[in-house]
């Protein structure tokens, strides 16, 4: 190259989770590393998603990483269910503890990627206009990070206050005496009414589909608990990593529930939903394929909802009733169904009564009904799995764009690499276990393979690896067949594409479990990086 452009080994797009456990592995290899990153700070999607009460729903001893002993010693988390102050702190700590700020480039978009044949190099176009070269990408963007475009109409027109929980401002808003309305009842939207709805003037929350909710029963960690994890690290781990979503629950999903009688079920379900968390799902082993186990546990879940909301017609409104329970993923709420008997919080069924459209005071209802806010909360959901990769004008050989490659919906490669995107590594891309795992662990084993397939290129001597386009419609048909398998294809989830308009509907992640997963990606790494070639 002639030009001035800088040249580095690899670009790492994004730094969060993903982005910098690879910066650290390739500064480690001894490789020049360009990391870019959109926010102001380390943290991806933990940096974004400030909203009132986000927390995650994996336990904070699981949800973090494995491989640096002295950085999971030194870290106390506090909670079992770590809030997101804790886990943004987290991340800070551990970027600055492996000296990794310096070296990435933050308030940075990459707004192209395109690949060079000839030179078998990526140039990526910044934000800012600057160029970089580099002979690897590794594609840390996150699967819940960029927002749903807000499809209701005339919102342009509204006059109040208008929050997103995608991109909440930095500075607490505050909501008393104001009237507070909130579109959408997924987990952001269920977090965020639950710890708003006491300070609010009046909150409305509007709802098309209701969702499962199960009882956290979050709980700062005992000394005893948190030294039970810290002296067992190795062998908690290691098992963790032999559970089919490298989530450690209580109950370990043994049982079927098909071969219980109804009292044993009900039985065990109100233990696990006096234990709290998603482990509720996992009460028995085929909740997400047994028809009649899963009704069994959706009305169980549906009369705990009664048993809480006083007024009937509140909680009928409430219950899911027209998809599996796990079909959508599950929320885990602390006092999320209490708050519709608080006198202040109304709930109004857009499915019955639609959104006609957004007006200069409020929200206005097919039926004529127009409601007054002075604040409107959109917690309307993410472009998941594919959004943010495809916001990238990515073109690969012969000019080829990633966005086209995807039109019927992603294809890859053990959700690790793209035929035709020579050098360009997703974490937990589509096609992989992803977001039906626990994402720390995911993301290790990913940036793991990745960086390890990068020293043996490298070692090789070899410029380039793709994978073989028959191998990747074998993987994708694979993927698909598996899921099928299951009664989770049976909602308009994120999973399937069905939140976002025109997206094509395929079920994007890997359901045939994390352990599945690892084993078929270790056989094929180990014999010759089948389905893989090298340039
Ligand atoms: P989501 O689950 O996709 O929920 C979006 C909500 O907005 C749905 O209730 C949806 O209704 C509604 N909606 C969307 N467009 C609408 C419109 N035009 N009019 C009315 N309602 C509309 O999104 P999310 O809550 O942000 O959660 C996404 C995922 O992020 C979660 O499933 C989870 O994996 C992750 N997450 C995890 C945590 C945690 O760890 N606790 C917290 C937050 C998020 P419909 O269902 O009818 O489309």
């Amino acid at each position: 190259m002639t030009d001035d452009v800088a040249q580095f080994d690899a670009l790492i797009v994004g730094a969060g989770f993903a982005g910098i456990y690879a910066l650290h592995r390739l500064r480690k290899m001894g490789l020049e590393v360009c990391t870019v990153e959109a926010g102001a700070d380390v943290g991806g999607t933990w940096y974004w998603n400030r909203y009132p009460g986000a927390r995650c729903d994996t336990e904070s001893m699981q949800y973090s990483y494995s491989f640096s002993e002295e950085i999971q010693q030194e870290w106390e988390w506090t909670e079992l269910y770590a809030a997101q102050p804790e886990i943004l702190s987290y991340i800070k700590f551990v970027a600055d503890r492996l000296e990794l700020r310096q070296h990435i480039t933050f308030n940075t978009r990459v707004d192209a990627l395109n690949w060079d044949d000839d030179a078998s190099l990526w140039t990526a176009t910044f934000s800012d206009g600057r160029k970089v070269r580099a002979r690897y990408c590794i594609m840390a963007t996150g699967c819940l990070s960029v927002a749903k475009e807000p499809d209701i109409s005339g919102l342009e027109d509204y006059k109040g206050r208008l929050l997103k929980t995608s991109d909440w401002p930095a500075e607490e808003p505050d909501f008393l005496d104001e009237r507070v309305g909130l579109i959408g009842t997924g987990s952001s939207g269920i977090q965020t009414s639950t710890t708003i709805a006491p300070g609010c003037g009046n909150l409305t929350v509007f709802q098309r589909t209701p969702n499962y909710s199960v009882p956290a029963n979050n709980r700062p960690m005992s000394a005893h608990y948190v030294e039970s994890w810290k002296s067992n690290y190795p062998e908690r781990r290691a098992a963790l990593r032999q559970s089919r979503n490298y989530t450690l629950y209580n109950n370990p999903g043994m049982r079927s529930g098909q071969e219980l009688t109804e009292c044993q079920q009900k039985a065990l379900l109100e233990a696990e939903w006096q234990i709290g968390g998603i482990g509720f799902i996992y009460t028995f082993n085929d909740t997400t394929k047994d028809r009649e186990v899963n009704t069994a546990v959706a009305d169980f879940v549906r009369r705990k909802i009664r048993e809480t909301v006083e007024d009937p017609q509140t909680a009928e409104v409430l219950s899911p009733g027209d998809y599996p329970i796990g079909a959508k993923r599950i929320c885990v709420d602390t006092g999320y169904y209490e708050i519709f008997n608080r006198d202040n919080v109304d709930l109004v069924d857009i499915r019955a009564d639609p959104v006609e459209t957004a007006t200069a005071n409020g929200l206005k209802l097919k039926s004529g009904q127009e409601i007054e806010l002075d604040t409107m909360i959109l917690a309307t959901g993410y472009d998941a799995m594919t959004g943010a990769l495809n916001r990238i004008d990515i073109s690969g050989r012969e000019g080829r764009t990633l966005s086209q490659e995807w039109d019927a919906g992603p294809q890859t490669y053990l959700g690790l690499m793209v035929a035709g995107f020579p050098n360009m590594f997703l974490v937990t891309g589509p096609g992989s276990p992803s977001v039906l795992s626990n994402m720390v662990p995911s993301i290790e084993e990913h940036v793991e393979w990745i960086t390890d397939t990068i020293g043996d290129l490298h070692d090789r001597n070899e410029s380039e690896l793709e994978p073989v386009r028959a191998a990747q419609q074998d993987w994708m048909a694979e993927v698909d067949a598996v899921s099928r398998k299951s009664l989770m294809r049976e909602a308009a989830s994120w999973y399937m594409g069905a939140n976002v308009d025109g997206k094509a509907q395929v079920f994007m992640p890997y359901a045939g479990g994390s352990v599945t997963y690892a084993q078929i990606l270790d056989q094929r790494t180990s014999d010759g990086m089948q389905g893989f070639v090298y340039r």
